[in-house]
């Protein structure tokens, strides 16, 4: 039987875990979209910040969700974040935002409104969906599951080369722990904890180089979809 879209493709794992630029390879690979989720939540706590918000008040943020446009980059990857016609995505990848994305997307509110816009950007298929809670909560019918694990210190090295820091400096221990920390409030959490589904396959990518891992990835991403009849 002939498949009418191409295949939905849960890309969860933790903080720096490689979920952005895996997942970027991989649907470029695939000829698919690529939505990273995190940039939603990084968005609406930035906008919260700008507010003079707290970020616990997921009933004075989540409505700010309406204001945040992702739009598609040459490849077709969703990864410009646009709030109010300006272009954020500097703005929103900071250790500002990384000490308070948690409190913001730990509540229920803030998962709420994001969740009906996830499933929307996903519906029509041929994307790949990276986050924390895709496999588990948002997309738990996706075709293809992967939960990516990497540890602590290997994610923290990729955060330090990414933000042009040494990760023995005080700025990139400042990392580690704060991926530490996230992964404790994200794992943790009472709404949509960040954890693999239980149909997730698990990929490795400690010792891996990138191209390694994608192709790793797209390995599992093939057996899955071939053996659905895709
Ligand atoms: O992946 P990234 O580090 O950009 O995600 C930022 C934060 O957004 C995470 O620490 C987490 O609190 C939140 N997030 C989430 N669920 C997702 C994606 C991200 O709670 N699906």
């Amino acid at each position: 039987m002939e498949r009418a879209r191409g295949p939905v493709i849960a890309l969860d794992g933790l903080g720096s875990s490689g979920k952005s630029s895996v997942g970027a390879a991989l649907a470029a690979a695939l000829g698919c979209r690529f939505l990273d989720t995190g940039l939603l939540y990084r968005a609406l706590t930035w906008l919260a910040l700008e507010r003079g918000l707290d970020p616990a008040d997921g009933p004075a943020i989540a409505p700010l969700a309406a204001e945040i446009d992702l739009g598609a980059d040459d490849a077709g990857r969703l990864t410009r974040v646009i709030v109010g016609g300006r272009e954020v995505g500097a703005l929103i990848r900071t250790p500002r935002v990384d000490r308070s994305v948690s409190a913001v997307s730990r509540q229920p509110e803030v998962r709420a409104a994001l969740l009906g816009r996830q499933r929307a950007l996903a519906a029509s298929g041929g994307i790949v969906v990276a986050g924390r809670d895709i496999g588990s909560v948002v997309l738990p019918d996706a075709d293809v599951k992967v939960w990516l694990d990497a540890s602590p210190e290997e994610r923290a090295a990729r955060r330090a080369a990414e933000r042009g820091t040494d990760p023995a400096s005080s700025e990139g221990r400042a990392i580690l722990d704060d991926l530490r920390r996230r992964d404790r409030l994200d794992g943790s959490r009472e709404h949509s904890p960040a954890r693999p589904a239980t149909d997730a396959v698990h990929v490795r990518t400690d010792g891996h180089t990138f191209e390694e891992t994608v192709a790793a990835v797209a390995a599992v991403v093939r057996a899955a979809w071939t053996g659905r009849g895709g």
